[in-house]
């Protein structure tokens, strides 16, 4: 990631990029739209007209701005090595702070900064939501009653969490020897606490039978990636700075050997982006700068305390596996989860085509985009269906969502999972964990 403190200062990174068009060999957007304007190359040209005064700061280059998925296959691509998302994320940031967000971004945001109304709004919704969600006939999730602003009416919701994930946990959670050799704290994220609770539980217990003392801070929020990706730095860098007093909180009772996460956008929060964001900040820059060298995805951290050496039973399913762009391509956590899954007996492991290409959800693009979003979720799913898998898996749980919208919108009856909450079940049938 560059480190990038305005427009101006991607001049460089925008220099480097020599027309080449190999990025729009991969775009998952221009796939769709085969608009240049869709491409890394197009929007390089509009940063370059906005630099140059040729484009007047509007919502309508804003919106330029906001077609990418932020899915990084661009840059994967270019044999210049130009850094084709930070320069679209600063023209975001800077155009955002000139016009500002549109007003239905700007009230969402301003809602999810307020942690403790967000949490409770959420837990009230969580039992009323029959009242605005029909439940599905022809399989799980829900389907809204009546139109709300800024939702496709023909989106499948998975139910919400009665019991949101950091409520089932005490702040310390003991290994279950009693004798813990590794301290990691788990930042669950909004969607795994809001929604996958299941998920959430299964990776608390795994860990705790590979002798890790786990840590839920109560205290934690968003990691802020919808808002400050969206542009709005403000409020990013209040929640970045929230959750690194909470963290650093936490280090410092705890003596934290990791800091974990199941959701590839909240890995990169805490390993890259809150060090950007408050790069003018010492205090937070030096609390930033210390999490990040400790912030690991759950897979590879499983893998490392030797999850994989205890007794595993049998589980009997067909898997394959979707690689979240966040996790593959900014943090390179590709190989861990591929493997829990080969080494549980009774798992057929079959790789799906395209498995790194974006699902289409990219956080709020699937908000803003739906129809475009579908258009390349519709593909996703007919990859996983292609496979003859029994079980999707994915290791974020925004790709989850978006690939069960698109699995129900095909009418593909196949369930999705966690890779680590399957290692739970191998660990329940083997005895490991008393089930
Ligand atoms: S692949 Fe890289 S160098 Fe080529 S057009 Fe795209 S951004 Fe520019
Ligand atoms: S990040 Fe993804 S969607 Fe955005 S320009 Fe690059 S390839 Fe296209
Ligand atoms: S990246 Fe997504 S799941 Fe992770 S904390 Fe932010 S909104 Fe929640």
């Amino acid at each position: 990631m560059a480190d990038l403190k305005t427009l101006e200062q991607a001049r460089e990174l925008i220099n480097q990029c020599m027309k080449c068009g190999n990025c729009q060999a991969v775009c998952p957007l221009y796939a769709e739209t085969m608009h240049e304007g869709a491409v890394a190359r197009g929007k390089i040209r509009l940063a370059v007209d906005v630099l140059e005064g040729k484009l007047q700061p509007s919502h309508a280059v804003l919106d330029k701005f906001a077609l990418c998925l932020t899915c990084k296959a661009c840059e994967a691509n270019c044999p210049c090595g130009v850094h084709c998302v930070d320069i679209i994320l600063q023209a975001r940031a800077q155009l955002a702070e000139k016009v500002g967000l549109p007003f239905i971004k700007q009230t969402i945001f301003r809602g999810l900064k307020l942690r403790r109304l967000f949490n409770l709004g959420l837990k009230v919704g969580a039992n009323f939501q029959a009242v605005a969600l029909k439940s599905r006939r022809e399989g799980k999730g829900r389907t809204m009653r009546f139109p709300v602003m800024g939702m496709d009416m023909r989106r499948v919701i998975p139910d919400l969490a009665t019991t949101h994930s950091r409520d089932m946990f005490d702040e310390y959670n003991p290994a279950h020897s009693g004798k813990g050799k590794v301290r990691a704290a788990f930042f669950t994220g909004c969607v795994n606490n809001l929604i996958y609770n299941d998920t959430c539980k299964a990776i608390v217990e795994v860990l705790r039978a590979n002798d890790v003392d786990v840590i839920v801070p109560k205290e934690q929020h968003c990691c802020g990636a919808p808002v400050f990706i969206n542009g709005d730095r403000n409020i990013g860098r209040d929640m970045a700075r929230h959750n690194l007093e909470v963290f650093t909180a936490a280090d410092e009772k705890y003596n934290l050997d990791y800091v974990f996460m199941a959701c590839g956008t909240c890995v990169c929060s805490f390993a890259e982006h809150y060090t950007h964001l408050l790069h003018d900040e010492p205090k937070y820059l030096a609390m930033a700068e210390k999490l990040a060298k400790k912030t690991t995805d759950v897979n590879p951290l499983v893998i490392k305390v030797g999850g994989l050496q205890k007794p595993l039973g049998k589980v009997e399913h067909v898997v394959t596996y979707h690689d979240s762009c966040h996790l593959a391509r900014s943090m390179k956590v590709t190989a861990e989860p591929r493997e829990i899954m080969k080494a549980i007996p009774g798992i057929r492991f079959v790789e799906m085509k395209d498995a790194a290409r974006c699902c289409g959800g990219a956080g709020s693009f699937s908000l803003t985009h739906y129809d475009l979003s579908k258009q390349i979720t519709t593909k996703k799913a007919e990859n996983i269906r292609s496979t003859g898998a029994t079980l999707a898996t994915t290791g974020c749980p925004g790709c989850r969502m978006t690939i069960e919208d698109g699995l129900a919108q095909s009418n593909v009856k196949i369930d999705t999972v966690h890779p680590v909450a399957l290692l739970y079940e191998s660990y329940k049938n083997s005895g490991v964990i008393k089930g």
